[in-house]
């Protein structure tokens, strides 16, 4: 390859270029998941992608921006640290790797960047209001009310998918919390060989478990609430590099999809018998009437 085949690719101006056509803009709230690889090459890695988004937002405070930042940009950083898992390894903010992606896990470790404590789940959030997303996530489901997904949608704020489609965003997972779906307190990971339990660093250093629940299942059949979304103009397509990229406005996505939820409390789930991890949810559900 020569020297302009690989001067090609796009740099932090021109994914902050792509992100304000999509219409984010100073001030607002955003989570974003991302492929790094689906941009194609980004000039500066994943720092650049990440910088972008607290350009865009005024997320970034002190020496690197504006001296009061007004927006602010999350990420998953989730550790899926269930007793039982033995690729994590037992949840501490500080060290525990995230699993989703380098660019969350580059994210964590920026100065300024504030990780919640929800031992499976957590985010990592960067901007004014950092701190007031994650405080108290391992209080709450991991993905349901309370959460710092729901506080940033109830706050207005929007989900950036880059990438990927809605089978990689957590917000759906809101959605079935929110629409109390009749399967959203079974636990579906068993055939991995996982608990519904975490492995914690606690205060003292050592390692305990603590129990979970509401543990969000499989996501794969979540693009079937794209068509919908899409049509509300809630859903907005974009480019990023090679990568298709949305912009969703998370308020309306939870009203649409929670909607959608009440005609049919299965919608998100996969066709029986295509994924046991949808399958162990139905039976679940089933075995629930049968004793009733
Ligand atoms: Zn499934």
């Amino acid at each position: 390859m020569g020297w302009e085949a690989q001067k090609k690719g796009i740099d932090r101006d021109q994914i902050e270029e792509s992100l304000r056509a999509m219409g984010l803009g100073p001030g607002d709230k955003v989570v974003f998941h991302s492929s790094l690889k689906s941009m194609g090459y980004v000039e500066g890695g994943p720092d650049a992608v990440i910088d972008a988004f607290l350009d865009v937002v005024g997320a970034a405070g002190g020496s690197e921006g504006p001296a009061r930042p007004s927006g602010t940009v999350m990420v998953p950083t989730f550790s899926y640290s269930f007793v039982g898992n033995s690729r994590a390894v037992a949840f501490d903010p500080v060290t525990a790797p995230s699993f989703t992606g380098l660019i969350t896990e580059v994210f964590r470790k920026k100065r300024g960047a504030v990780r919640s404590l929800h031992p499976t789940h957590s985010v990592a959030a960067i901007g004014r209001d950092a701190e007031e997303l994650v405080r108290g996530h391992e209080t709450v489901a991991a993905l349901g009310a309370g959460s710092p997904f729901h506080r940033l949608a109830e706050a207005g704020g929007y989900v950036a998918l880059i990438g990927c489609g809605n089978t990689r965003n957590s917000l759906i997972h809101v959605i079935e919390s929110i629409a109390r779906v009749p399967y959203i307190d079974i636990f579906c990971w068993q055939h991995l060989g996982w608990r519904e339990a975490a492995r914690v660093i606690g205060a003292d250093g050592r390692e305990h478990e603590v129990p979970l629940f509401e543990v969000p299942g499989c996501s794969e059949s979540f693009d079937r609430l794209t068509p919908h979304l899409v049509r509300a103009g809630v859903m907005i397509e974009g480019r990023i590099g090679e990568a298709r990229a949305y912009l969703l406005k998370a308020r309306e996505v939870i009203r649409i999809g929670v909607e959608i939820l009440g005609r049919d409390p299965f919608y998100l789930l996969c066709p029986a018998g295509t994924c046991q991890a949808c399958d162990h949810r139905r039976d679940g559900v089933n075995r629930r009437d049968n004793r009733r």
